[in-house]
């Protein structure tokens, strides 16, 4: 194993390793994307709703037979919470959650003829979706890049790269938009959020088998 790169001290130096990062991401993950099965901006939408405490793979067993019992924005706003709470309910927090998607139905088909809307600002006035998940549906429902999405993976990993000092996901976003070119803005997230599964995990991280140890000076390192 190489030995770690001092800390950069000039700017220069500093955007050299963010730079040498990003090829090793691109190395790592080249193919990295969002693991939430999804047809639609709308189910993806519902997928990310669900996903709050709860991983991918659980929503992905329930979301297939979800969107054949509710296909439209109308059946989710059309049915009673309760009665959706019951077919979401491996997810965790179904009730919360099945408010969430019914009035998340309802603002899409009131204000937005029941597309789900394309920009950050529209998005937030949709029950359920705060920032991570308008960034997900914006960057992975139709390929814009509005920010970056800082989900528990994100906040960690690029503190441990010292990408940022934040500990605030909106303060991390703020920073990360200075740093990652807007060109990666969608496939940084997903290549940071595969990494914190693979190897980067919260605790003990795999440094031994991780191609960014040498990049990496974190106190968290295992190596
Ligand atoms: S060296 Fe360890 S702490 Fe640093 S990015 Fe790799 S896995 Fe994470």
């Amino acid at each position: 194993m190489p030995a770690t790169t001092p800390k950069p001290k000039t700017a220069a130096d500093r955007k050299k390793r963010f730079a040498a990062v990003f090829k090793l991401l691109d190395q790592m993950y080249p193919d990295a994307t969002c693991a939430l099965l999804h047809r639609s901006p709308w189910e993806l939408l519902v997928a990310t709703i669900l996903s709050a405490q709860c991983t991918d793979k659980r929503v992905n067993a329930v979301t297939p037979a979800l969107f054949e019992k509710y296909p439209t924005p109308h059946d989710f706003a059309a049915v009673r919470p309760e009665v959706l709470a019951d077919d979401i309910r491996s997810t965790g927090f179904f009730n919360n959650k099945a408010r969430s998607l019914v009035g998340a139905a309802k603002r899409v088909i009131e204000a937005y003829s029941g597309e789900v809307p394309r920009s950050m600002d529209e998005l937030l006035t949709v029950p359920g979706a705060a920032r991570k998940t308008a960034n997900v549906v914006l960057g992975s429902g139709y390929g814009i890049a509005s920010g970056i999405v800082v989900d528990t993976h994100v906040q960690r990993i690029t503190r441990r790269l010292d990408f940022t000092r934040q500990t605030d996901p909106v303060k991390i976003e703020q920073e990360l938009v200075k740093i990652v070119p807007r060109e990666r803005w969608i496939l940084f997230s997903h290549q940071i959020i595969l990494h914190g599964r693979a190897l980067c995990v919260a605790r003990k991280p795999l440094c031994a088998e991780c191609r960014l140890e040498p990049l990496c000076y974190s106190r968290d390192k295992t190596v």
